[in-house]
């Protein structure tokens, strides 16, 4: 007999996962080192050291290790909003009158309203372990600068936060509840950095973007004794932070004998993506079973489906290191989207190559359908999703209205990564009828690669 398999799996405290699973340990190609700009040679520990804590340096560069310990105190921080629940998203099934089953772990029971506070709580945990006064980040729609602050004012660290510029007029909110938690949160393009001045000079009155806030705030670790840069996507430690979405998710349904076959989250940086199919993959790799993953991003930043894999700058003022990732091109600068966590060029080195492999797939949606998606999912669903999260709804969807026109009983895992409270002049767009698709032309996206670094 099996077990009835509740509405919401919570798993109990004694089943929590006590490590995190590094993917890399069981990929045959691995991905591509980063590069030392000045030198082009593999960055060293010591290198990443200057400007990352030195231990998530380490667990940046160890694609050996498959399970890395959990700090107990960041264990006890993720008690306070997890585990997160697997839900059966039984109504989205009645409504679309599939024969599919869904079910998405939901990451947004939290006051930063996303999976960034898994990553959050442990980037500012080895911060203050190295007796670090404080760290310095970016933030584009804000989720991850809320995160930060939130790890950061539990932990007493400092926490500076460059906000891209017509976020931090668009979302004053998002500013204030960062300010709440002690945050000093700085408009970027700003004054306080060479950077900031520099690219203001050039172009006055821009409204930034995340590649020029990652340089200001790498600028002003690196001018403050006793500070770091943190980051809240992209790099390979944040995944391992992330894998814990996955770990749970896959504990949840071995306990209730679920079986995926299809996974799919949005993709950003791929931090949500790569953590939640990170333990699912790693059986992939091992040949324990098989999934089809897929990732979603959006057609105004489509990296993985337009983009080349190759090495490529993270930051517009190029002081980061160089990373082989599918990119669009460092000077990329995408339509003003709605899914803001979305609107990075790079996509995570980990998921690249694990693309580039042929082991997932990926698709860009447009907007409009995005919003469409997901206000029929907050309609039956209950949850007011982020308009990142609705790009994993809008496939899902269409995955399970797949099946109902050749009757497979597909069971669909998706990640709903966050609520949307933040977005409402986005919804307004929408709910107005005056929000547009935006696709850029081949030639935008050849221009903006004809300008990628030259590696050997
Ligand atoms: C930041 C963010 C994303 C995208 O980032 P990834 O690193 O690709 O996961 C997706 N959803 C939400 C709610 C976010 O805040």
């Amino acid at each position: 007999m099996s077990k009835t398999i509740p509405y919401k799996i919570y798993l109990e405290e004694s089943e929590l996962p006590k490590q995190w699973y590094n993917v890399r340990a069981d990929m045959k190609n691995k991905p591509a080192p980063l590069l030392n700009p000045a030198t082009m040679q593999p960055m060293t520990v010591e290198e990443l050291s200057d400007v990352f804590c030195t231990e998530l340096a380490k667990q940046e560069l160890d694609d050996q290790t498959a399970y890395i310990d959990i700090p107990q105190e960041i264990l006890d921080f993720y008690k306070m909003y997890r585990p997160a629940p697997l839900v059966r998203a039984y109504c989205l099934e009645k409504a679309l009158g599939t024969p599919a089953k869904i079910y998405y772990k939901f990451e947004g029971n939290n006051t930063s309203g996303s999976h960034k506070l898994n990553s959050a709580i442990a980037q500012a945990y080895y911060a203050k372990q190295q007796g670090l006064k404080g760290v310095t980040t970016e933030t584009g729609a804000g989720q991850w600068g809320t995160a930060l602050s939130m790890a950061c004012a539990y932990l007493g660290l400092d926490c500076q936060v460059y906000m891209v510029k017509c976020s931090y007029e668009q979302k004053p909110f998002r500013r204030e509840v960062m300010r709440t938690y002690g945050a000093n949160v700085t408009p970027s393009p700003s004054e306080t950095t060479e950077i900031g001045r520099k690219i203001l000079e050039e172009f006055p009155g821009t409204s930034g973007s995340l590649g020029c806030a990652i340089s200001e705030a790498v600028e002003a670790a690196q001018k403050q004794e006793g500070y770091r840069y943190v980051l809240g996507s992209v790099l390979t430690q944040v995944l391992l932070h992330q894998s814990i979405i996955g770990l749970e998710a896959m504990a949840a349904c071995d306990k209730y004998d679920i079986k995926p076959d299809i996974i799919i989250g949005c993709a950003g940086g791929g931090s949500n993506l790569g953590g939640l199919i990170s333990p699912f993959m790693g059986r992939k790799l091992r040949g324990e079973a098989d999934y089809e993953f897929i990732a979603v991003e959006p057609a105004s930043c489509p990296s993985l489906t337009r983009g080349k894999y190759v090495y490529d700058f993270c930051d517009t003022g190029k002081v980061c290191p160089l990373a082989k990732m599918y990119t669009l091109g460092s000077g990329f600068i995408p339509s003003a989207s709605h899914a803001g966590g979305l609107r990075y060029h790079g996509m995570s080195s980990v998921v690249s190559q694990l693309y580039d492999d042929g082991l997932m797939s990926a698709r860009s949606v447009e907007q409009t359908s995005v919003f469409a998606a997901a206000q029929q999912f907050a309609r039956v669903e209950g949850i007011l999703p982020a308009p990142e999260s609705s790009h994993a709804i809008r496939v899902a969807i269409d995955e399970a209205m797949k099946c109902k026109e050749t009757g497979e009983e597909k069971t669909i895992l998706f990640g709903l990564t966050g609520t949307g409270y933040f977005d409402m002049m986005s919804y307004q767009k929408f709910n107005d009828g005056v929000m547009g698709d935006y696709i850029p032309t081949d030639d935008e996206i050849e221009k903006s690669l004809a300008k990628l670094p030259k590696v050997e």
